[in-house]
């Protein structure tokens, strides 16, 4: 299909292949988020932030991709001095391809990262501008309803919060809180098959690769998946949704 948007990759950690590998499978738009594993300082996120915003963007560019950032602090990368990453967050906001906040969330849930989230999500709401969060590999249930429960007392817009690495455990969650379920797609996770057999409950999703050295990762994971779904007769109007219309109304891109 034409114009694949990848809602959620690591666009630091993507090699240039990556991206033209990328550009040839079909994929024009990519959200680049932030994540810098270990940050301790607030000037490493700084840093990270400006790198994206040059050479990611300009790497992307060369291969015909539109990059568009989110910001803010990952919460397996929280300095010790967070709340000067979040005095200068309006400041990114406020930059023509900064698009949002993210990548933000819940790891282990503790207060720390539970105050982190809320001062993020804060600044989302006081600037209407969408958030990628992110969720866990482990008691994903109970972290989910966490961070819902913050998102609910900051009273940010549900339908400007992408819940991401969806899957069929808290799809359901997302779904009655009104959010849009971000759908990674990964060999232990979401899979092209698993997509295909529940995309009745996946309809309101975005289509994304989560590219990291994290773990096992693929950056074709999104065409991958469209290719899959169309060669199985899925419908063409769900998968135009979640691989393209869904992230542009949302990001306004
Ligand atoms: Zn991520």
């Amino acid at each position: 299909m034409e114009g694949i948007v990848d809602s959620h990759t690591h666009v630091s950690l993507l090699p240039f292949e990556g991206l033209e590998s990328m550009a040839l499978a079909g994929v024009r738009k990519i959200i680049g988020c932030s994540m810098f594993f270990g940050a301790t300082y607030a000037e490493t996120l700084f840093d990270h932030f400006h790198q994206m915003l040059t050479l990611s963007t300009s790497n992307a560019a060369k291969n015909g991709i539109k990059l568009f950032v989110t910001v803010g602090i990952h919460p397996m990368g929280t300095p010790e001095n967070w709340p000067r990453v979040i005095d200068a967050l309006p400041s990114y906001l406020n930059m023509s391809d900064v698009v949002g906040l993210g990548e933000i969330g819940l790891h282990e849930g503790n207060k720390r990262e539970q105050d982190v989230l809320r001062e993020q999500l804060k600044i989302a709401k006081e600037y209407g501008v969408p958030v990628i969060i992110h969720t866990p590999p482990q008691h994903r249930v109970e972290i989910t309803e966490k961070t819902i429960e913050i998102a609910a007392t900051v009273g940010i817009e549900p339908g400007k919060m992408i819940i991401d690495h969806a899957n069929l455990d808290i799809i359901n969650l997302i779904e009655d809180f009104g959010a849009i379920p971000g759908l990674t797609i990964r060999p232990e996770g979401l899979t092209p098959h698993l997509l295909l057999n529940h995309l009745e409950r996946f309809p309101r999703g975005v289509l994304n690769s989560d590219y990291s050295n994290l773990k096992p990762n693929d950056p074709l994971g999104v065409p991958r998946a469209v290719r899959y779904l169309e060669l199985n007769g899925a419908p063409p109007e769900i998968i135009a949704r979640i691989a393209r219309y869904n992230a542009e109304e949302l990001f306004g891109i």
